[in-house]
């Protein structure tokens, strides 16, 4: 398959996407984002996804911790917390950014079935893809919610699309390009495959291999920030994009823009690994958005 190769301009075709932040906006204007995630044990992989959200644009971000029995702190106080049994009534949900999966563990699959029916937008990372490869019956939902127009971005690491895959990550890591467009057209959704490299394919749009990012993104929690950072751009798409732009050339703009952006904010960066709360800071200062 062929690809282009991702730069700077990724920034710009999503700045054009979006316009400026209007003068009469107001934190309504510019989405929710639900992050779902963050199991006993893995509450920061859940935190650094939602303040990646929020840093990237987001109007407001609310976290679901799973198996929380009070409100533990998030990390930061723009955050507001979301709790399980709210998942029984989709109406007051289903139209935010759903980002699962970022420390789910084994509690991923009990809520999964719900946010595959419902969410209109949903990104599924790490312990969300690990129950996807496992249960056959969580794939089908999946594939049944493109038949429905509702949109999803998977953003697996090698050994995450390796288990989707039913192969192993040396396979993957062989032929990227074609295990990404692999996933992508089985599974009918955008597909990140995250590495050195990483590569975007969606159903319907010519993959992209990313120039930017290096050795420092190899530390815990970077690519939580990656999905947070995707959701919280997904959130502030208008549900009727101008000049009738197709939703699904859209989706796949914005997470090449956000991989670019979250690979150039590691590229300027001296010494050594990035931690993954420094890496939002550093992306939040890479912001093209411009107040009109
Ligand atoms: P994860 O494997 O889920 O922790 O995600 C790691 C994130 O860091 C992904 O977005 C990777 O693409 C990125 N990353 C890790 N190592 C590298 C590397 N050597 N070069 C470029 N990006 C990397
Ligand atoms: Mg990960």
């Amino acid at each position: 398959p062929s690809a282009w190769l991702l730069g700077a301009q990724a920034l710009r075709e999503w700045q054009a996407l979006l316009g400026p932040r209007g003068h009469a906006s107001h934190k309504g204007s510019w989405g929710d984002v639900l992050v779902i995630g963050g199991a006993p044990g893995m509450r920061g992989a859940a935190q650094l996804a939602s303040q990646a959200a929020l840093a990237a644009g987001a109007g407001r971000v609310y976290v679901g911790l799973l198996e929380a029995k009070t409100d533990s702190p998030l990390g930061r106080p723009e955050l507001m917390h979301w709790h399980e049994a709210q998942l029984a009534e989709p109406a007051s949900w289903a139209q935010h950014t759903v980002v699962a999966g970022c420390g789910g563990a084994l509690l991923m699959a009990r809520v999964l079935p719900q946010l595959l029916a419902h969410a209109s937008r949903l990104v599924l990372d790490a312990d969300a893809l690990n129950a996807l490869a496992a249960e056959a019956d969580l794939r089908s939902l999946l594939r049944a919610r493109a038949a429905q127009g509702l949109a999803t971005v998977l953003t697996p690491h090698p050994l995450e699309a390796a288990r989707l895959l039913g192969s192993c990550s040396q396979e993957v890591q062989a032929d990227r390009l074609g295990a990404a467009q692999a996933l992508a057209m089985d599974l009918a959704c955008c597909v990140v495959l995250k590495g050195s490299g990483s590569v975007i394919a969606s159903p319907g749009s010519v993959c992209a291999i990313n120039s930017s990012g290096n050795g420092r993104l190899a530390s815990a929690g970077t690519g939580d920030v990656l999905a947070g950072w995707l959701g919280g751009l997904w959130a502030q798409l208008p549900p009727q994009l101008p000049h009738k732009h197709p939703q699904h050339e859209a989706l796949h703009t914005l997470a090449c823009a956000a991989v670019y952006w979250h690979g150039a904010a590691a590229s300027g960066a001296e010494g050594g690994p990035l931690r993954a709360a420094e890496l939002i800071e550093r992306m939040l200062r890479l912001h093209p958005q411009v107040p009109d």
